[in-house]
């Protein structure tokens, strides 16, 4: 789209000169419209749990009088609960990633710790998939950007890696550097995803049937945090995937030079 540029503010700062602030409404109206659906497609998923919480709510009231009942319905809750929980969660993430505020705390970041506290996250929901999660790659990688949003976004990828893979199967997370690209592939040999779904698995609350169907937990937001987490950092998301053969997500994000670290500078490995 052609930029708009509109003047927001103008400070003189002497006789002459004047300093204009310019903005371009186009990005600003986009971005306005952007919200507008988020928050339309929002309200509409959250209104499910939200139904079920209330049925489960009434349906407690009137079983009162069974203890047995009463626990059943009340753990079904409990499970509704912590899913709203985790999608209000997605969505302020979300929400976050897509407003227009600068990133909060940006810094060298190591790959390294990046990798190791995305894999340490998910460590329980490996063990009960019987899932194992494999390391490898290039180590003392560094790049710019906010550690817990890169963690939140290599995590995305192995919890997917996890839920739709076979039990007994392996989940690889490697690292290497292409060019001066730092790569972050994390790879299945899961149930795959069909071409035609492959360009909108990166759209908000998009599921790919056979996932719908396998399990009933997702929110699908994940991969539109990843994607916007990447984007933020100036990076880019890749995917290959098969049925039935599994599926490759590559994070991209352009290398930074390791930062002086008492007086030592280890230099990134080729
Ligand atoms: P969800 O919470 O449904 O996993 P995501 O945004 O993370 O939401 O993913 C969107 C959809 O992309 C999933 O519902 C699934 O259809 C597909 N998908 C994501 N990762 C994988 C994977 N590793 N293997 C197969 N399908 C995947």
């Amino acid at each position: 789209a052609e930029a708009r540029l509109v003047a927001v503010r103008a400070t003189p700062i002497s006789g002459r000169l004047t300093l204009l602030v310019l903005r371009d409404i186009t990005e600003r109206e986009r971005v306005e419209e952007m919200r507008r659906d988020f928050v339309a497609n929002t309200s509409h998923e959250l209104k499910t749990p939200v139904g079920a919480v209330s049925l489960l709510a009434e349906a407690i009231e009137s079983a009162a009088d069974d203890p047995a009942q009463v626990r059943h319905f009340a753990a079904r809750m409990q499970a509704e609960v912590a899913r709203l929980s985790a999608l209000v969660t997605r969505i302020l993430s979300l929400s976050r990633l897509q407003a227009a505020d600068e990133l909060r705390d940006v810094r060298d970041v190591s790959i390294d710790e990046v990798v190791t506290a995305a894999v340490e996250a998910h460590v329980i929901q490996a063990d009960s998939a019987q899932v194992t999660v494999v390391r490898g790659g290039t180590k003392g990688l560094w790049v710019r950007g906010e550690p817990q949003i890169l963690t939140e976004a290599v995590g995305n990828l192995i919890a997917n890696a996890i839920a739709y893979s076979p039990e007994g199967s392996k989940v690889g997370v490697g690292v290497k550097l292409d060019e001066d690209v730092v790569e972050i592939a994390v790879t299945d040999r899961g149930i795959g995803i069909p071409e035609s779904d492959q360009h909108r698995v990166f759209e908000r609350f998009y599921r790919a049937d056979q996932a719908r169907s396998r399990r009933t937990g997702g929110t699908g937001l994940g991969l539109s945090i990843v994607k916007h987490a990447v984007q933020r950092h100036g990076g880019e998301v890749r995917l290959w995937s098969k049925p039935d053969r599994g599926s490759t997500f590559t994070i991209r994000l352009p290398l930074t030079e390791a930062p002086d670290l008492e007086g030592v500078r280890p230099k990134p490995r080729r």
